[in-house]
């Protein structure tokens, strides 16, 4: 069985991520999406969250599940059972990160390998900073992201209001 892990912090799971992850699902028996656990000092949502709104997001998706997790990602990958680390390029300044923290995971666990999927050309330019700040503003952004993160983002924004 080919497994892979799609790490990241998901702060919020964009269509941008869900993308990856559908098609990460037509190349891997199984795939598990981490949501990054860290403090959420500076994010919008906090790990529970994430990883709920990730659950929400996937539920078409019967071979994707969802876990957080700390530490490194190549540990991660080894406790999952998963040989491969999918990530998603949008871009070249991707590129460099991708090609940095790749290096280093290779170093780090030699039988695990990066495997980068190019961003969908309807979703290269989109971000979950962006969509944070753009919901923030008052703007539409129920295209780019699953329907229960835009409620998730509405209430919030709500609240904040
Ligand atoms: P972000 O970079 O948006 O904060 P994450 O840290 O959660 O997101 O990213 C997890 C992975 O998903 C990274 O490999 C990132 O490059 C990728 N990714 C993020 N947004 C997109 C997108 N719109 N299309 C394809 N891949 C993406």
């Amino acid at each position: 069985m080919t497994v892979a892990v799609y790490p990241g912090s998901f702060d919020p799971i964009t269509n941008g991520h869900l993308d990856i992850a559908t098609r990460a699902a037509r190349l891997f028996d199984k795939v598990t999406i981490g949501v990054y656990d860290i403090p959420a000092r500076n994010l919008m949502f906090n790990t529970h969250d994430r990883v709920e709104l990730v659950t929400q997001s996937i539920a078409g998706l019967p071979n994707v599940e969802v876990k957080p997790f700390t530490g490194l990602v190549v540990d991660f990958a080894r406790q999952m059972g998963a040989r491969a680390i999918v990530r998603g390029l949008r871009a070249a300044t991707d590129f460099e990160n991708e090609f940095e923290m790749a290096m280093m995971n290779k170093r780090l666990a030699a039988d695990c390998d990066v495997v980068c999927l190019m961003a969908n050309l309807k979703y290269a330019f989109l971000s979950a900073s962006l969509i944070r700040e753009v919901a923030r503003l008052g703007g539409d952004i129920t295209d780019l992201v699953p329907a229960p993160v835009a409620a998730a983002l509405k209430k919030r924004n709500a609240a904040g209001a």
